[in-house]
């Protein structure tokens, strides 16, 4: 299975059941978190089997807890390419690793799409973002007037939730009314802090002498000529749909001219034995429980298609592929830091909040890496553990710290904070590298390692030592 979604962990829950011994490399980057779209959302109302509803990280956990239950093996990871020319297929992980499958689902879900304007580089993290719900509680947007441009669900649901941290939200929407359902439509003309401004589009960000950035040039969309007004805000948030991630397939599946994956008699795909299940192949629902239903259906039919050519595991060999030792990393996660007492004890390698920080920035002589996240970003939960394990690695050497900006937001502020997850090396109280978003776990490392080398120690080559050991 390529994706952990709702669709790619429904397929596997259903195939791990069936003793199929699926494989999961559920995603960490290139086509959005472990976990997928739910990750940036908060509440999830219409799933289900949760009345009062489920925030959508918390779904997700417990859609990713239910796979593992049942036996499917999960490996955080993206899938690099795969060869779908001969059979059994071979799937490359970024790890370098190469796994080989009878039968692969791709269930790879869909990205944000960026807007791509002159600027959007230079303010990426720094004011413009593509998730509101993780990083509209950065202290860059407190009480400030932001800005958020879509015209449908997300974008409108964004708005809102945004209403929480700016002083004024401004939508602005392309086409001359809002594509949102009726009833957010009306939510978002109906709230006094949302002002929505049709047939505009965006020709630029703007930002002060010091990189702050302070207004968006607007265009009337109508005419396709700049208004000549610079709307004042200090955030700039996407909310304009998604591309299909099926570039990992490299044309080997067909798919239509937007890259939607072809689907044949429910969820085969133009390559016998591959499924594709989820917004990777649905131009028209795209919804988590959509998602779900075609997991299953895929699985199924995997299922089938394996039965009828011979091709079932034993019930040993599923046995000795799901055993604890078997499994991914993450099987027994590392540690969470222990909460706070009030005694910072510097021999630990891994702390919580602004004190330790603090402490720990003036008085450890470790490299510290610390991670700034929001409770409702989902992308930071998933983080967490991974940081955590690249923390383990370095046993005694760095200190990991975990802030929660909304609980610590002077912090955040004072370390200039855009958006979460965001991550930090300091190393004798020096910013040694700024890395927002979510980065490769080997990214991380480099980062540690750079510093232990600078050093001139062996901490680096002594960390690479236990990471073989580990891995064997
Ligand atoms: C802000 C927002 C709010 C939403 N709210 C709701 C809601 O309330 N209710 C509802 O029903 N739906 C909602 N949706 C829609 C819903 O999230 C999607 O329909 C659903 O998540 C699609 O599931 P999926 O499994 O197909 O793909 P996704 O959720 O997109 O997951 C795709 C997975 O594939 C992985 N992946 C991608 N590329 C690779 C690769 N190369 N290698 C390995 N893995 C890869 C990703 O990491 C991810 O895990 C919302 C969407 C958004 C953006």
């Amino acid at each position: 299975m390529v994706g952990s979604g709702p669709a790619g962990y429904t397929a596997a829950i259903y195939a791990a059941r069936a003793s199929l011994a699926p494989l999961v490399v559920e995603g960490f980057r290139a086509g959005g978190v472990r976990g997928g779209q739910l990750m940036t959302t908060t509440e999830v109302e219409n799933f289900p089997g949760f009345p009062d509803g489920i925030t959508g990280p918390d779904l997700m956990d417990r859609m990713r807890a239910q796979a593992e239950r049942w036996g499917a093996e999960l490996v955080t990871d993206d899938v690099e390419s795969v060869d779908l020319t001969s059979r059994p297929f071979s799937v490359t992980v970024a790890d370098g690793t190469t796994v080989h499958a009878h039968s692969i689902i791709i269930a790879t879900g869909a990205t944000a799409k960026r807007l791509g304007i002159p600027s959007e580089k230079k303010f990426w993290s720094a004011g413009i973002s593509a998730c509101a719900i993780c990083d509209g509680a950065s202290p860059l947007f407190a009480r400030q007037p932001v800005a958020v441009v879509g015209g449908g669900d997300t974008a409108v649901e964004e708005a809102l939730y945004l209403t929480k941290y700016a002083s004024h939200v401004h939508l602005l929407v392309r086409a001359p009314k809002l594509r949102a359902s009726a009833a957010m439509a009306a939510r978002a003309e109906a709230d006094p802090r949302v002002t929505v401004h049709y047939s505009t589009s965006i020709a630029d960000a703007v930002g002060d002498a010091r990189g702050v950035m302070t207004g968006l040039a607007l265009i009337n969309a109508d005419t396709g000529k700049p208004t000549g007004d610079t709307l004042s805000v200090r955030g700039l948030f996407y909310g304009i749909g998604h591309t299909p991630n099926t570039g990992v397939l490299g044309g080997q599946v067909a798919t239509d001219a937007a890259g939607y994956i072809e689907l044949a008699h429910g969820p085969s795909t133009s390559v016998d034995g591959v499924f594709a299940a989820g917004d990777v192949a649905d131009t028209e629902w795209r919804q988590a429980v959509t998602a779900a239903g075609s997991g299953c259906q895929a699985a199924l039919a995997a299922e089938r298609w394996l039965a009828a050519r011979g091709l079932l595991p034993e019930p040993g060999a599923v046995a000795a592929a799901t055993a604890p030792e078997a499994r991914n990393e993450e099987a027994a996660p590392p540690a969470a830091p222990a909460a706070p007492t009030g005694e910072i004890d510097a021999s630990q390698d891994l702390h919580q909040g602004q004190a330790a920080l603090r402490k720990l920035y003036h008085e450890s002589p470790r490299p510290l890496l610390v991670l700034y996240s929001s409770p409702s970003c989902g992308p930071c939960r998933m983080l967490k553990p991974v940081l955590r394990a690249v923390a383990a690695e370095y046993v005694g050497r760095v200190h990991l710290v975990e802030v929660d900006i909304e609980a610590d937001p002077e912090i955040a502020q004072a370390a200039g904070v855009g958006g979460t997850p965001t991550i930090q090396l300091f190393y004798r109280k020096g910013l040694v590298a700024d890395m927002p978003g979510v980065k490769n776990k080997r990214d991380y490392r480099a980062a540690l390692d750079g510093v232990l080398e600078k050093e001139g120690g062996d901490g680096a080559a002594a960390a690479a030592a236990d990471r073989q050991v580990a891995a064997k």
